[in-house]
């Protein structure tokens, strides 16, 4: 029976047996004993499930990524040691120098240089395309050598929302898959599997962990895509490394999750550490709940903004008047997430004076967890480029981005209030 996700969130991933630790224990081992060699022979082959080494797999992370797949409705999860790393790990399972894919312009930053800059010198294209582009002019940018698009539930900082359902048709037309970075709405908000998405990828840094304290990311795979379609012969065709496994006929659904694993990870070690899964395991038992209040919290917020003269614009996909209300409505009926940018009347010199003025909200270089805070791009991440660039990118000098956090919202609104006073 299909759980619902507050139970899974508590539930899910570790059902320990008869006289078992009630809580999911840390692993701390590197290694497994085994009865015989040629156990671990087979272990090598592929031949039998188990855990060979850590930097591949770990009992702990197994129960994490469980739980992380049953939310997300997938059929297998890889835990990685960051989101950029999850999201390296996606694309390097299906890309090879020579390929290219196509993905949505608004994205996380920290993807759009791993993408654009990082990516191009392994001889991997990423073709970009605006969300107010046509069908055609997205499909104009796919050749014979483009392996999957690529977009953000709700992206990081533009706060757009993609429209699964219709990139997922547009990907399949051309026998791809699409993978959608599910960080910002977290399984709770949306399932981007339930519209058609192929693969999913997370920074569990954000509000899976919730509290700031481990950086984290995952892949999950849906189960869905066909494989076979003659596109992806590195998921069909032999892989010496392991004598000639074929992926598709030896693990069927669970191909791309598994290559992922033993291939990828296993040669680029990207793994997630025991101590910060058992971590990340906690902010999960909480996450259901956590979300509602910042979806709550940040709505009264956006709404206190809205109508407040002092405040010149607020781009949050709840509101009502958002351009991205539609979309918000049909993907995100439960709440979109805590984040919100806005400006404050008076520009750069107004946003720095009033984030100056803030006392419970914080000044951090974070997202996404359960204390209240903001940062001002114009002035730190974005702070090499002048108005005109900056323009460019879609940050206004006024620009302030507040994640709201799960502290009472009165709190919230009043020390804004002051702030803005
Ligand atoms: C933070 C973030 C990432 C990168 O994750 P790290 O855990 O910081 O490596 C990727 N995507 C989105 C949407 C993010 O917010």
């Amino acid at each position: 029976m299909e759980r619902k996700p507050e139970t899974i969130c508590v539930q899910g991933g570790y059902e320990p047996k008869n006289g078992e630790p009630r809580i999911l224990p840390i692993f701390q081992s590197t290694t497994y004993k085994y009865d015989s060699g040629e156990h671990l022979g087979k272990l090598f082959d592929l031949a039998v499930d188990g855990h060979m080494y850590s930097r591949i797999s770990n009992p702990t992370l197994a129960c994490v990524e469980k739980k992380i797949a049953e939310l997300e409705g997938g059929v297998g999860a890889m835990l990685a040691s960051s989101g950029q790393s999850a999201t390296l790990l996606a694309v390097l399972n299906i890309c090879s120098a020579g390929d290219n894919f196509v993905c949505s312009y608004s994205i996380y930053g920290g993807t759009v240089n791993l993408f654009a800059a990082t990516l191009r010198r392994f001889g991997i294209e990423c073709r970009m395309f605006r969300l107010d582009a046509s069908d055609a002019e997205v499909e104009a940018l796919i050749d014979e050598r483009t392996r999957f698009l690529f977009g953000e539930t709700i992206a990081n900082p533009a706060l757009t929302v993609f429209d699964i359902e219709r990139y997922a048709a547009l990907a399949h037309r051309h026998g791809l898959p699409l993978f959608v970075d599910n960080t910002f709405a977290t399984p709770i908000n949306c399932r981007p599997f339930d519209y058609g998405a192929d693969i999913v990828t997370h920074s569990t840094t954000k509000y899976m962990d919730g509290h700031a304290c481990v950086v984290g990311g995952c892949v999950v795979d849906s189960g869905r895509f066909d494989w076979t379609n003659g596109h992806f012969p590195e998921l069909t065709e032999p892989d010496e490394t392991y004598h000639g496994v074929r992926y598709v006929a030896q693990f069927g659904s669970a191909a791309f999750i598994t290559k992922a694993r033993v291939q990828l990870m296993r040669d680029l070690g990207a793994i997630m550490s025991p101590n910060s899964a058992f971590l990340l395991n906690l902010g999960l038992e909480t996450l259901a709940l956590r979300v509602e209040r910042h979806c709550r919290n940040a709505e009264k917020v956006a709404a206190f903004l809205h109508d407040d003269p002092r405040v010149s614009w607020v781009n949050y996909p709840g509101l009502p008047d958002s351009p991205m209300h539609a979309l918000a409505e049909k993907y995100l009926p439960k709440g979109s997430c805590g984040v919100i940018s806005f400006g404050v009347k008076g520009g750069r010199d107004a946003a720095m004076r009033f984030m100056n003025a803030l006392r419970l909200a914080a000044i951090v270089v974070h997202v996404a967890d359960a204390r209240t805070s903001v940062l001002h791009p114009a002035s730190t991440t974005h702070r090499q480029l002048n108005d005109e660039q900056l323009a460019a990118g879609g940050i206004t000098p006024d620009l302030i981005r507040m994640s709201v956090g799960i502290e009472n919202v009165d709190d919230i609104l009043a020390d804004i209030d002051q702030a803005l006073r």
